[in-house]
């Protein structure tokens, strides 16, 4: 099967967006089997999206189409297709329904152009859209196959994970199903981790082994292809375990997991209490860790002490180790922590400073930072990192980072 790609969207010529779509669907096409022999990116114009069609229809069995399903009068991708197949558009209860109850639920009021998401193509088979409102599109017609997606990422990927993975697979007449898992990595760079997996990477078949970054961490996705979920899952294991052997100390999660969802589970399954004192983060850290439901059991709260004269009122942090270290320290991340895990009678007690530029703090140069972490039995630990990012990156990633020597 020869797929073509179409996405639509004129940000996408303006250079306003990236087509991540179109990079995103090639990549799950590639481990079903199916080459993407095309990737077309065209703007929201009914004439030149028609044009494109033509095109993609000589030279391509499948056309996957992103973008242009939302309710507005630049959305026409469902239109000029209907046009473009003779087939017309008919009123989808369910997704009706789900439109309605969307706006019922949030209290807002629904405009007239909202329905026209629910607008489907005739005898098209419909994909659900978890995460919207547009519902996908899958159609036969003489002989080419049409996906039709919603253009957000968060809406499209899913969409095709869930719905249009497994049309494809009964569209290629195969009895075969995909199970995929994701392992999540921090503290390591995806240079690094590629060249410590090369073994596995390099005899990959099934599962397929793809390594993915996004700019907080780096993943790897396995997926397998088998007779049932659970044998496809039996070849993952094996896979599973070998890469945590080589990298398994960077890896905190799977799949759906964060770095404050893990170290929100880790502190409630242990019953411990949390206080923070963020100079650098303001706030960041707990405002990570607040993401997660029921955090308060754990969470008693922290300060943000942003000048050394909050650092000596507030948590009574000396003058002489100010004077002695600097406030970019381990010794100053240390009396946080210490000094914090005190004041709220917490069992773990973090403190992050840092310089997080654009200039240097303290003589120390931007990006240096220093966490602290106070524990139960009054070991107090230091972590040095040194960020290369913008201030608002930095700051950012000392968070993620706080989480993650918490979770270790
Ligand atoms: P909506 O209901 O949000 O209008 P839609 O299906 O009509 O969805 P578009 O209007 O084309 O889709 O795009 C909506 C948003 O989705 C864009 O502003 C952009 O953020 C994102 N998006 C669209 N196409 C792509 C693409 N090819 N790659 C990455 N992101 C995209
Ligand atoms: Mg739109």
């Amino acid at each position: 099967m020869r797929a073509e790609i179409i996405a639509v969207g004129s940000e996408l010529l303006l250079g306003q967006i990236t087509n991540t779509n179109a990079k995103f669907i090639s990549a799950r096409l590639a481990e079903i089997g199916i080459d993407a022999y095309y990737q077309t990116v065209v703007g929201d114009n009914p004439d030149r999206l028609e044009e494109v069609i033509d095109i993609a229809q000589n030279r391509a069995d499948l056309i996957i189409f992103s973008g242009g399903l939302g309710p507005t009068k630049d959305d026409l991708t469902k239109e000029t297709i209907a046009k473009k197949l003779n087939g017309s558009l008919e009123m989808n209860i369910e997704a009706l329904t789900s439109i309605e109850e969307y706006f019922n639920r949030t209290g807002r009021v629904m405009t007239e152009n909202n329905k026209k998401q629910a607008l489907v193509l005739a005898d098209s088979m419909v994909l659900i859209n978890r995460n919207g409102m547009a519902p996908g599109m899958a159609i036969e017609k003489k002989g080419l196959h049409y996906i039709l997606l919603p253009g957000p990422p968060h809406e499209l990927e899913p969409m095709f994970e869930k719905e249009a993975i497994p049309y494809l697979l009964g569209a290629l007449g195969k009895q075969e199903v995909i199970a995929s898992k994701v392992l999540k990595f921090y503290g390591i760079g995806e240079a690094e981790l590629e060249f410590r997996v090369q073994s596995v990477l390099e005899k990959q078949s099934n599962p397929t082994v793809a390594p993915l970054a996004s700019p907080d961490s780096v993943i790897l996705r396995l997926t397998a292809k088998a007779s049932s979920i659970e044998e496809a899952y039996k070849l993952i294991d094996p896979v599973e375990k070998e890469i945590r052997s080589l990298v398994g100390e960077f890896i905190y999660g799977t799949d759906d997991d964060t770095l404050s969802s893990k170290a929100a589970e880790l502190l409630m399954k242990n019953q411990l209490t949390l206080a923070a004192a963020e100079s650098l983060t303001a706030g960041r850290f707990m405002a990570e860790l607040a993401n997660e439901p029921g955090i308060s059991a754990s969470l008693k709260g922290g300060v943000v002490v942003y000048n050394e004269q909050t650092k000596m009122e507030q948590l009574g942090i000396h003058k002489a180790l100010l004077e002695e270290h600097g406030v970019v320290s381990p010794e100053c991340a240390a009396a946080l922590a210490r000094n914090v895990k005190q004041k709220f009678g917490s069992d773990i007690g973090i403190g992050l400073t840092g310089a997080a530029g654009p200039d240097p703090h303290d003589g120390k140069p931007m990006g240096t930072v220093w966490i602290g972490l106070a524990l139960k039995d009054d070991e107090v630990k230091t972590f040095k990192l040194n960020l290369s990012g913008t201030r608002n990156a930095n700051r950012s990633r000392a968070a993620q980072f706080a989480l993650y020597y918490l979770i270790n």
